[in-house]
């Protein structure tokens, strides 16, 4: 009997070239109206006892082909626990080989564990429904999605956390589910403390129709969200248009965007140098909470990452940049690997859910240690 693959659901994203018996070749859909392809999610229906071999092919031309040596593909077979199957990447054809052994009919595979609409929703509900927290609707996404923003705290200390502008990174609304846990947890002197000083005003996801799409990288017609943060538009990017309104009327101090890399197995940010208006200042205040960071945290690192802009030489359309530049903000892009963290790996595993959401805690009780001078 051969197995049967399937991605006609949430987030799903798959082509079925061929199946044979227990394997079968597969391919990536792009985003819609772009060339970006990296995600994909998808069910595999089988015997139990399978040994499964999938080949993801034509991965030459996706998005960042760097991600693929290295990386083993996760895969769950309650939609619960996600783990990690054995991949291996040929660099000549282009294809990820996948193999797992089915203890179960139903086996589900992701470039990472996925994090659904409604999932998301649910969280929404039960983070509205904490005592003084708030939820406003900032607009609608161009499938009518609803961008949705928490809000709470008392004090004058305007922090915007903001995550998954790219869809397929669904680490970054991992992350945002523990942040949420730990600041509505009464218990918390931490959180009360960031409460106190603190505005919050946290959107768990930006980009929901890529999310529900399938999407690695784009909106439902093509835009990289976070190219357009010096000129969105209802047309192109109202997901940024209606965030960046609000942005305007509250002001923001301090920010992080949080994203997933897919080829460098590490944890780290991205700031603003090179920004016309930049600071030593700022710059030391940047540099003083990735260093505190990296001391709470063996999960993040400073010595991997992205190279700085040249002065005067920043990117205004990707949000961190602008914001530092629009508001004086202290503005920082989080990135998670989509493989592992080199330094801490975990090959069960490998970067996961559960790590997120600590890291999104760590990520405040940081900024705690650090809100006086923010
Ligand atoms: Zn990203």
């Amino acid at each position: 009997m051969s197995i049967q693959i399937t991605a006609a659901f949430d987030s799903g994203n798959i082509i079925v070239e061929e199946i044979n018996g227990t394997s079968a070749t597969l391919s990536i859909r792009k985003d819609k109206d772009s060339t970006f392809f990296q995600w994909f999610h998808f069910r595999v229906s089988c015997a139990v006892g399978s040994n499964l071999e999938l080949h993801i092919t034509g991965l030459k031309d996706s998005a960042y082909p760097q991600g693929w040596p290295g990386y083993n593909a996760c895969v769950s077979e309650d939609r619960d626990f996600w783990g990690r199957a054995d991949s291996s990447y040929d660099e000549n054809s282009g294809t990820l080989t996948v193999n797992y052994t089915a203890t179960s009919n139903i086996i589900w595979f992701a470039y990472f564990a996925p994090y659904s609409m409604e999932r998301h929703h649910d969280m929404i509900a039960e983070i509205a429904s904490v005592e003084g927290v708030t939820c406003r609707t900032l607009g609608h996404s161009l499938e009518g999605q609803p961008i949705d923003c928490l809000e709470m705290g008392e004090g004058d200390k305007q922090v915007w956390l903001y995550a998954r502008q790219h869809p397929g990174e669904s680490m970054a609304e991992w992350w945002m589910e523990g942040a949420l846990d730990m600041l509505t947890d009464s218990a918390d002197p931490v959180a009360r403390l960031l409460l106190q000083k603190c505005r919050f005003h946290i959107i768990p996801n930006m980009n929901p129709d890529g999310s529900r799409r399938g999407h690695l990288r784009t909106n439902h017609v093509g835009t990289n969200l976070n190219r357009e943060w010096h000129e969105p538009s209802a047309e192109k990017s109202p997901e940024v248009l209606c965030v960046r309104n609000a942005m305007d009327e509250s002001g923001v101090d301090f920010a992080i965007d949080v994203h997933g890399d897919e080829a460098i197995p590490a944890v780290f940010i991205a700031g603003f140098e090179g920004i016309p208006s930049w600071t030593d200042d700022m710059g030391r205040k940047y540099n003083a909470y990735r260093d505190r960071l990296a001391t709470r945290t063996p999960d993040f690192q400073t010595q991997l990452g992205y190279p700085t802009a040249p002065k005067g030489k920043a990117n205004l359309s990707m949000s961190t940049n602008q914001l530092a530049e629009r508001f004086g903000a202290i503005a920082m892009t989080l990135e998670m690997p989509f493989k592992d963290n080199r330094d801490m790996p975990d090959p069960e595993q490998g970067w996961s859910p559960e790590r997120c959401q600590l890291l999104g805690a760590e990520c405040l009780a940081t900024l705690a240690e650090q809100i006086d001078d923010i």
